[in-house]
C-alpha cells in the first residue's frame, strides 16, 4: 500500500484546492489519470507531485481505477496548471480536469487502450511521410527571412526570450508562422499555434495542410464533437500529431515534444476565459514556453500594451515586418466630422453624404466596400413618443432590442424574446418607433441607398451572430463576399478579424466613437485595434491598394485616438496610452484583481463585499494593496441576478499574488458564514480584461 496525492474535480465552492491524499495497492506514476471517491461520488483525478500528508493511512480511501492505458501527463503539464491554478486563485484539481477532453472521462481502462490503439492504427494507415506534394514556399521577403533567422537563433538558446512578432495586416505574419513551424518540425518537435476565433480555424487549417501536406495537424476548440476532440486531444498527446491549432483551451494540449507556441492576434480580448478558471491564454503560452523551452512568438499589429510595455523593458524581443507584402499602401484614413453634416429628421442620419457617395463609386467601379457596426439587431431600443415606454428588460438592467426580421424584442444579456407588441403596452399607441440602428437597420437603409450603374439596388450581405447562427451559414457568406457576388458587406466585429478579402478597397466605421469615453480604461486601447484590423481589410490586393480607403463618422476628428489611426502610427497610440496609464497607476503599472459577486439583492452583494473587504485588512501584506469601494457593473442586473465588484490594485504582482492566496480561504469561509445573505455566487478575476 502507498500513499499518492491526487488532484481531484472539486468544484471551487467547495474550498478543496489542493491535491488529495488516497492510497493506493500499487505506486502509479504523477500524471497517472484514475478514479476516486470523493464524499458519496466518484470522480476523476491525476495523480499528482505532492508529498502526501503525514497522516494515518487508516484514514484515507482508495483510489478505485488507474486508466493507465493513458500515458501519464507530463512534469511540465502539471507544472503548468500548478502554476495556473495559483495564479489566477483557482483548485489545481478544477483547472487540470476541465482543461481535459469530456470524453476521456466516460472511458474505462480498457476502452481507452483501445481508442488509442485505433488511432494508432488510422495514423499508420494514413501517413504518406513529410513533404508529399506539399505546397511550395514561396520565396520570402528580407523581413520575413530576417524574422525566421531570429527565431531560429532563439530555438538554440536554452532559456528562449519571448518573441513578439509586430507586424501591419497584410505584412506577411502568417508566412513568418509557417516557417517558425517547419523549423520545428523539421528538429521533430510540435508546434502549437493559437488563434483567436474559431471561425478562423478553418482558414488557417487549410492553409497550414496546404504547406504541410503529409504531416499530421489537429484543431483543438469547443465546436469539436465529443469524439473529435478526444480524438485530436490524443493525437497531440501521444505525440503523433505534429501541430496542434486551436482556440484558448489549447493552451492546455498535453504535447511531449512542444518546441514552438504561436499567439495569432495576441491582443485579442478572447484570449481570456471570462468564467470559471478566468486565465489569459496568451499569458499562459508565454509561461509554458518556458517551462518547455520552447520558443513563443505573439503576433499581432497592435499588440496589448502590456505586451508592448515588456518589449519595451527588453522582457520580449521585438521582431518587426513593417510593410505590407507586395508594397501594398495601408488604406488612407478619411475621417468623417459629423458635426458638419446635414442633420436629417430625429437627428444626424447614420451615413453622411460623402460616405454614400465613396460607396456609390465603389459600386461602379466593380469594388467591394465594407461598412462596420458593432451593434447588431435593428435597433438597440423601442420607444414610445406619447408615453416615453422603452423596451427594457424586466430581468436586466438592460434595453430589449428590436429585430425586425422576426418581429422580436430580445435581450442580448438574458436572452428574452418576445413577438414586438402592436402598440405601447403602457398607453396603446399605435406609433411605436425604433432610437438608434443596429447592423439589420443599416443593411436596409443601404439597400435604399445604394445603386448599381445600371441602376438596380446594389448586393447587401450582412454578417454578423443573427445572420450566421447557422451551421455553414458564416462559410457561405464569406464565400460569396470572396466570389465577388457582394457589393457592400455589412457586420460587425466578426467580419474585421483576420479574414484575408482581396476585393474590398473601401471599409467605413459609421459610429466607433462610444469607446472614447467609456468608464473602461482598455477601450480605447480596444478600438484602436478594432479599427486597425477593420482597415486591414480593406486594400490586401496591391494592386487595389493605392485607391484604399478607410473611413471613420466620428463626432470627435480632433480625438488623438483617430490622429494616430490616420498615420497609422501604433507607436504613437501606444506612447500616449502608456503614459497615461503611468499617471494614473493603472496596468502595466500595476496589477490588479477584481472580487465579484452576484446576488438577489444590491444590498446583499455590496454587504459580502465590505465584509471580504474588512477581512482583507487584517491579513499580511494588507498594507501592499489598495481595495476600491464595491460598484455595480455596467450592466448591473442581468436575469434578475445583481453583479457587484470590487478592483483590488497593488504595484508588485508578487504581493498582490501572495495577498490574494491568504484572502482566499478567508472569503470560502466567509462565504459559508453568509449562506443566509443570498449570494448566489462569487469570484476572483486576476488580471481583469473588462473592468
Ligand atoms: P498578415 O497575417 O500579416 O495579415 P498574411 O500572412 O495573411 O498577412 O499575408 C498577406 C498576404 O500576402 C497573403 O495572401 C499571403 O499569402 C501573401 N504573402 C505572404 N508572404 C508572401 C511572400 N513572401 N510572397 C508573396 N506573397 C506573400
Ligand atoms: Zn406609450
Ligand atoms: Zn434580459
Amino acid at each position: 500500500m502507498v500513499t499518492l496525492t491526487v488532484a481531484v474535480d472539486a468544484p471551487q465552492h467547495t474550498g478543496l484546492t489542493a491535491p488529495l491524499d488516497y492510497i493506493s495497492e500499487c505506486t502509479l506514476p504523477a500524471g497517472t489519470l484514475v478514479n476516486v471517491p470523493l464524499g458519496k461520488r466518484s470522480v476523476p483525478g491525476i495523480v499528482w507531485d505532492r508529498e502526501p500528508a503525514p497522516a494515518s493511512e487508516l484514514a484515507l480511501r482508495t483510489i478505485t481505477e488507474a486508466l493507465d492505458a493513458l500515458p501519464p501527463l507530463s512534469a511540465t503539464w502539471r507544472a503548468l496548471v500548478d502554476f495556473a491554478a495559483a495564479y489566477y486563485q483557482r483548485s489545481t484539481g478544477e483547472i487540470a480536469l476541465s482543461v481535459l477532453p469530456p470524453e476521456l472521462r466516460k472511458l474505462d481502462n480498457a476502452r481507452l487502450a483501445q481508442r488509442i490503439k485505433k488511432l494508432h492504427k488510422a495514423l499508420a494507415s494514413n501517413v504518406a511521410g513529410p513533404s508529399s506534394g506539399a505546397a511550395a514556399t514561396p520565396a520570402r521577403t528580407a523581413e520575413q527571412a530576417e524574422a525566421l533567422r531570429q527565431i531560429e537563433a532563439m530555438a538554440a538558446q536554452r532559456t528562449p526570450t519571448p518573441l513578439l512578432l509586430h507586424g501591419v495586416t497584410g505584412s506577411g505574419k502568417t508566412e513568418v508562422y509557417l516557417g517558425a513551424a517547419e523549423q520545428v518540425l523539421q528538429a521533430n518537435r510540435q508546434a502549437l499555434v493559437l488563434v483567436p476565433e474559431i471561425n478562423l480555424t478553418p482558414q488557417l487549417e487549410a492553409r497550414f495542410a496546404e504547406r504541410f501536406a503529409g504531416r499530421h495537424i489537429v484543431s483543438l476548440h469547443s465546436a469539436l464533437t465529443p469524439a473529435q476532440r478526444l480524438r485530436h486531444w490524443l493525437a497531440a498527446h501521444l505525440g503523433l500529431a505534429d501541430l496542434v491549432l486551436g482556440t484558448r483551451l489549447a493552451v492546455f494540449a498535453s504535447m511531449p515534444r512542444l518546441g514552438l507556441i504561436v499567439v495569432d492576434e495576441e491582443h485579442d480580448p478572447s484570449y481570456k476565459q471570462q468564467d470559471g478558471a478566468r486565465y489569459s491564454a496568451r499569458d499562459l503560452a508565454v509561461y509554458r514556453a518556458r517551462l518547455e523551452r520552447a520558443v513563443v512568438v505573439l503576433g499581432s499589429a497592435t499588440p496589448a500594451l502590456e505586451t508592448w510595455q515588456r518589449a519595451n523593458e527588453g522582457r520580449y524581443q521585438r521582431l518587426a515586418l513593417p510593410a505590407r507584402i507586395g508594397g501594398g499602401a495601408l488604406p488612407r484614413v478619411r475621417l468623417i466630422d459629423m458635426n458638419q453634416q446635414p442633420k436629417s429628421r430625429g437627428g444626424a442620419a447614420a451615413l453622411s453624404p460623402p460616405l454614400i457617395d465613396a460607396l456609390q463609386q465603389r459600386i461602379a467601379r466593380g469594388e467591394q466596400s465594407l461598412v462596420f457596426l458593432n451593434r447588431r439587431g435593428y435597433a438597440p431600443v423601442l420607444h414610445c413618443g406619447d408615453c416615453g415606454w422603452k423596451s427594457g428588460c424586466p430581468n436586466c438592467s438592460a434595453w430589449r432590442v428590436f429585430h425586425k426580421l422576426d418581429r422580436t424584442l430580445r435581450c442580448h444579456h438574458c436572452g428574452l424574446t418576445e413577438r414586438v407588441p402592436r402598440a405601447c403596452p403602457d398607453c396603446g399607441n399605435l406609433d411605436i418607433a425604433p432610437i438608434g440602428r443596429g447592423t439589420e437597420r443599416l443593411e436596409e437603409q443601404l439597400g435604399e441607398l445604394l445603386r448599381t450603374p445600371d441602376d438596380r439596388p446594389a448586393r447587401i450581405a450582412r454578417i454578423d451572430a443573427d445572420s450566421t447562427r447557422l451551421k455553414g451559414a458564416l462559410q457561405a457568406q464569406l464565400g460569396a463576399v470572396h466570389a465577388g457576388e457582394v457589393d457592400v458587406l455589412v457586420g460587425t466585429q466578426m467580419v474585421t478579424k483576420g479574414h484575408d478579402f482581396r476585393r474590398i478597397t473601401l471599409v467605413a466605421a459609421v459610429n466607433p466613437d462610444g469607446a472614447l469615453f467609456s468608464s473602461d480604461f482598455r477601450a480605447p486601447e480596444r478600438l484602436f485595434s478594432l479599427l486597425m484590423q477593420a482597415g486591414g481589410r480593406a486594400g490586401r490586393d496591391a494592386q487595389h491598394a493605392a485607391s484604399s480607403e478607410m473611413w471613420v463618422q466620428t463626432w470627435h476628428p480632433q480625438h488623438a485616438l483617430y490622429d494616430a489611426l490616420r498615420r497609422h502610427d501604433y507607436e504613437a497610440f501606444a506612447r500616449s496610452q502608456l503614459k497615461e496609464r503611468e499617471m494614473a497607476g493603472l496596468p502595466p503599472y500595476s496589477h490588479l484583481a477584481i472580487l465579484r459577486a452576484d446576488a438577489r439583492t444590491p444590498e446583499a452583494a455590496r454587504t459580502f463585499l465590505q465584509a471580504a473587504s474588512a477581512l482583507a485588512a487584517s491579513l499580511p501584506g494588507a498594507e501592499q494593496v489598495t481595495i476600491y469601494a464595491p460598484v455595480p457593473l455596467g450592466i448591473a442586473r442581468v436575469a434578475n441576478v445583481e453583479r457587484m465588484q470590487m478592483l483590488v490594485e497593488s504595484a508588485s504582482r508578487g504581493a498582490l499574488q501572495r495577498f490574494l492566496a491568504d484572502w482566499l480561504p478567508a472569503l470560502h469561509e466567509l462565504r459559508r458564514q453568509q449562506r443566509e445573505e443570498r449570494i448566489l455566487r462569487w469570484a476572483i478575476d486576476v488580471d481583469p480584461l473588462v473592468i
